[in-house]
């Protein structure tokens, strides 16, 4: 049976190796699978770069407590990534993890490496395809289907030629196909207008809601306390937090503190994010398949993307999803209500009977409506409130912030407490940017 060897080294252990605190002084050594069971690690840990957690989740005395407000795709991970560092967690939010007000609440969002030019989130997705593989093992639900991405463009853009490039770069598989090409690969598809469709063939949809509660429950059967709460932050002294208020009358102290709020992080902390990010509604529709018609769903049809829809195929018989590109300029996340409107389903179905003329007449089976959280330039935020040491503010996901869930919230967690991150990822999300790429 392999071992890895338990010792006290400095985090992380510079002989690569997982650590756990000595019990006697003296190193000793334990088999995969109990490290695994004591630590509660996932399969795969060590290979995607947790080693830091590893040592940390062992330990005995419990760190110091930290608490984050908002369970969604950003909360939610940082909170399970605190936890499997050892520290006492209390994840705060006000509908709870996973909840249909919420972006992270949807049924199903995609997972893809290609970014354009901006190579940082590439390579956040490509460890993030690794991150949700062992993470689906280890919670022992399906969350990731291979579906591929195909964007649809007249012509070459810089954008997709960025791509393709940083792709390559990568190794990650792309594929262009022409016109022809497309008309002959996908029948079911109008292809006029187009002039090139770019395939990333290993890109995926990840079942959203059902991953976000598999995330809050490995969390709770890994020590950590869920609360559902409305918290806003409460007492200070001098730069440091000392609690939270919640709704309900009660105090939450910790040593640190995330906000992970989303879209409320406007107005949660209006004076320095009210226009910094905006919160448009967006409505999402699922329309019918025929009958013992199978073209248009999982696997015979990838997502596809182009400027004025996108969408997947039918996956879990929801129907082929279509979400155009425009809708309310503001949405309230807390009171407005969820229901589609008859602009948006006339502009999908607009749209369905140009390129997809077999779904022109189908019924729309199922809607969501959902509310983005955009920076100006799309990238997210993550820094440091200025007037507070001890509280991180995370969001800004921008219409492309779930699929990094596992890796920016271990990001997030190590930011929180302190410790090294990337540095030009660190530039890239801070608060103060007026411009980046
Ligand atoms: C239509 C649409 C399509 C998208 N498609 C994709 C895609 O294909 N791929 C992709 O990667 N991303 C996609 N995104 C973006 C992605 O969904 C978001 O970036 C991500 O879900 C944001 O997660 P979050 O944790 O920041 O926010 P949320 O998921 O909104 O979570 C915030 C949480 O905070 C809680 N909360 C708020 N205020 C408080 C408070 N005061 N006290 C306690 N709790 C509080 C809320 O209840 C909520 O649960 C899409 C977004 C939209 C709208």
């Amino acid at each position: 049976m392999p071992q890895v060897a338990a010792c006290a080294h400095a985090r992380p252990c510079k002989l690569g190796v997982a650590c756990l605190p000595p019990t006697s002084g003296k190193q000793v050594l334990v088999d995969r699978r109990t490290f695994i069971k004591a630590t509660g690690l996932p399969v795969g840990a060590s290979a995607l770069g947790l080693g830091t957690s590893i040592g940390a989740a062992a330990q005995a005395t419990p760190r110091a407590p930290v608490v984050v407000v908002g369970g969604g795709a950003f909360g939610a991970w940082t909170a399970l990534h605190l936890r499997e560092m050892g520290h006492r967690v209390t994840l705060v939010d006000a509908y709870g993890p996973g909840n249909s007000r919420a972006t992270s609440g949807d049924e199903t969002r995609q997972i893809r490496c290609g970014y354009g030019d901006r190579e940082l989130y590439s390579r956040s997705a490509l460890r993030a395809f690794a991150a949700w593989r062992a993470r689906q093992e280890e919670f022992g639900v399906s969350l990731m289907m291979q579906t591929g991405r195909l964007q649809l463009a007249p012509d070459w853009t810089p954008g997709l030629r960025a791509t393709q490039a940083t792709l390559g770069k990568l190794g990650v598989a792309v594929e262009a196909i022409t016109h022809d090409d497309l008309r002959k690969r996908y029948p079911q598809m109008n292809p006029e207008g187009v002039g090139i469709g770019l395939l990333e063939p290993g890109a995926s949809v990840l079942r959203a809601k059902q991953a976000i509660l598999a995330v809050a429950a490995a969390f709770k059967r890994k020590g950590g306390t869920v609360t559902i709460a409305r918290a806003t932050p409460g007492r200070s002294q001098g730069r440091k937090l000392l609690d939270l208020d919640t709704a309900g009358g009660d105090r939450i102290a910790a040593e640190q503190f995330v906000f992970a709020c989303g879209p409320w992080l406007p107005r949660l902390f209006p004076a320095l994010l009210g226009s910094k990010i905006q919160v448009p509604g967006r409505d999402v529709l699922y329309f019918g398949t025929p009958a013992g018609d199978t073209r248009f769903s999982f696997p015979n049809f990838p997502n596809y993307s182009e400027d004025r829809c996108y969408g997947f195929a039918n996956i879990d018989e929801r129907g082929f999803k279509v979400c155009t590109t425009t809708g309310a300029a503001s949405f309230d996340p807390d009171t407005d209500e969820r229901i589609v409107t008859p602009h948006e389903v006339r502009r999908a179905r607009a749209y369905l009977a140009l390129r997809f003329p077999a779904l022109k007449d189908q019924p729309v089976i199922e809607t969501r409506v959902c509310q983005l959280e955009n920076t100006a330039d799309e990238h997210f935020i993550i820094d440091r409130h200025p007037d507070y040491d001890n509280v991180l503010i995370a969001g800004g996901g921008s219409g492309h912030g779930f699929k990094h869930g596992p890796v920016i919230g271990e990001y997030i967690a190590k930011r929180a407490l302190g410790e090294p991150t990337d540095a030009a990822f660190d530039q890239m999300v801070r608060l103060s940017r007026t411009s980046a790429r």
